[in-house]
């Protein structure tokens, strides 16, 4: 099967709350692991970043689903690629909540003009490059969700 990777950025709607992420993370766990979607979803300062990776039509209608969420809009595609590989293989959906550790706050300053998480200025490669660089946080015991 030829794998694609789709990345977006969208802006979260005012008043979204932590309970509105676990409303999408189990929605998100539960749907993708049906179709052999995986990704990352990472949410900071009212934006969201996500990744996905499997089939094409899978990978379309579940972007086309996630457009009509009314928790977010603005939404920006970032990447649509032929992949090798999965990167984010280790999740149907990981969602993970920027805080102010240290060590997130060292990835996004790599990949950015500051310290504030802005994916919408970033590259289709910076994004990616964010992106792994939190998973390989996470693999080495990171602190985060
Ligand atoms: P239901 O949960 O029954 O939802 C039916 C409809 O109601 C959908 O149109 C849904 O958008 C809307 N809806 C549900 N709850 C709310 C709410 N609290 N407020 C407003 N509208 C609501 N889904 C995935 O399957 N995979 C993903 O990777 C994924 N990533 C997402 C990333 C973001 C940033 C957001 C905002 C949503 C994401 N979702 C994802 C959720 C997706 O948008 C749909 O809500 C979900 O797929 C629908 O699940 P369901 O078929 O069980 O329908």
């Amino acid at each position: 099967m030829t794998l694609y990777r789709l990345i977006y950025v969208s802006q979260a709607i005012a008043g979204l709350e932590y309970p509105d992420l676990v409303d999408i993370a189990e929605k998100s766990e539960h749907n993708n692991k049906n179709v052999g979607i995986t990704g990352m979803l990472t949410f900071g300062d009212s934006m969201f970043l996500q990744v996905l990776e499997g089939s094409r039509r899978l990978i379309s209608q579940t972007y086309n689903r996630i457009l009509m969420d009314k928790r977010h809009n603005n939404a920006e595609l970032i990447d649509f690629s032929e992949i090798e590989h999965r990167d984010f293989g280790l999740w149907s959906m990981k969602v993970v909540q920027l805080g102010t550790q240290a060590e997130i706050c060292d990835i996004i300053l790599k990949y950015s003009s500051s310290e504030t998480f802005s994916p919408i200025s970033m590259t289709g490669k910076q994004s990616l490059s964010f992106l792994r660089e939190l998973t390989a946080l996470y693999q080495r015991g990171g602190n985060f969700n």
